[in-house]
């Protein structure tokens, strides 16, 4: 669901520290890029990259997330399956970068298989 490389936007909520809190919780909104949970965190979260210049990475714990609204990848990979007489080849494109797991791309950096994948 958090896809590392991709933007979201989350609502988190939090017991409310105020006494005279109507609803009892605070909301708030972080946005960024999602990055890979560090190690020392113990809890199921979710790791964002808000760009904050002192506060650049936030640990948001999945339990406190009530709304969550993905937003553009950007870093989109995609893979396809070509199937090419008796052998399946997978052709990944990486960000605009296409690669096939064919022998003749490994030498060549070019096949039949991600040609057609190819943007102009
Ligand atoms: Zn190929």
């Amino acid at each position: 669901m958090y896809k590392v490389g991709s933007l979201v936007k989350l609502t988190v909520r939090h017991r409310s520290n105020y006494l005279f809190s109507k609803t009892g919780y605070d909301e708030f909104l972080i946005e960024g890029t999602v990055v890979k949970t560090p190690s020392w965190v113990e809890y199921d979260a979710v790791a964002v990259n808000t760009g904050n210049k002192d506060f650049p990475l936030s640990i948001v714990a999945l339990d406190k997330i009530v709304g969550f609204t993905p937003s553009r990848h950007i870093k989109e990979v995609e893979t396809h399956q070509i199937v090419s007489g008796a052998n399946t080849y997978t052709v990944t494109v990486d960000s605009g970068k296409v690669s096939c797991s064919c022998v003749g791309f490994q030498f060549r950096r070019y096949c039949k298989h991600s040609d057609p994948f190819k943007k102009v």
